[in-house]
């Protein structure tokens, strides 16, 4: 498998790329900006956008879905609970200080258990409520990868004081759908470095609270 992380927008938002050496197709996860070079990556790569995939609508990470989209023509797939997010993104835009982005409901929302494939390339979503009402990460078995979001950080947990936010609907999730993945599961969260499960499972201080 192929798999780029681009750091994006001034909240440097890790967005994924994945793809199939032999098909060419990819995924994108949460385009939430520099867009031209999330394309040039993938031209680099002769990579196809089948999917973009967005893991909550936070502005940093949804912002540039529907410019990729424009540009790609692959659906955007998130879930709906995070509608509400999405129709104030005027105000989340006004948290950074930047134009609103132009964004739009998803193509299908993601819900969890749902499969993600592309040719070559498959995995699940999880929906893991608490940072958001519809965050969601991808998990890739095959590939000891789970993609995220801001559910779980390297020593950390994602904020719960935003809209949407609940912390202990946050720490539910994290127990229930993510550690009870393999230890050796690499984690790349949604911000800053990667981790793993065991990793997180041996030392994350927000887990005794
Ligand atoms: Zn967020």
């Amino acid at each position: 498998m192929i798999h780029k992380i681009l750091i994006v927008g001034p909240l440097q938002c890790n967005c994924s790329i994945l793809g199939d050496e032999t098909s060419r197709e990819a995924i994108v996860v949460d385009p939430g900006d520099d867009i031209s070079r999330i394309v040039s990556t993938l031209e680099q790569h002769r990579l196809t956008v089948k999917q973009i995939i967005v893991t909550h609508a936070h502005i940093d990470h949804i912002a540039g879905a529907q410019r990729l989209k424009r540009l790609t023509g692959a659906p955007i797939l998130y879930n709906q609970n995070d509608l509400p997010l999405v129709q104030m993104m005027d105000i989340q835009a006004g948290w950074l200080g930047i134009p609103t982005p132009e964004v739009a409901p998803p193509d299908a929302s993601l819900e969890g258990g749902q499969a993600i494939t592309i040719t070559g390339l498959s995995g699940s979503i999880l929906h893991t409520p608490g940072h958001t009402e519809g965050s969601v990460c991808l998990y890739l078995p095959q590939h000891n990868l789970l993609l995220a979001g801001d559910t779980l950080f390297a020593g950390s947990i994602g904020r719960t004081d935003l809209p949407g936010g609940n912390t202990r609907k946050l720490l539910k999730s994290i127990h229930d759908s993510l550690l009870t993945l393999p230890d050796e599961v690499t984690v790349i969260p949604g911000h800053g470095p990667k981790t793993s499960i065991g990793a997180e499972r041996e030392s994350n201080p927000f887990f005794d609270i």
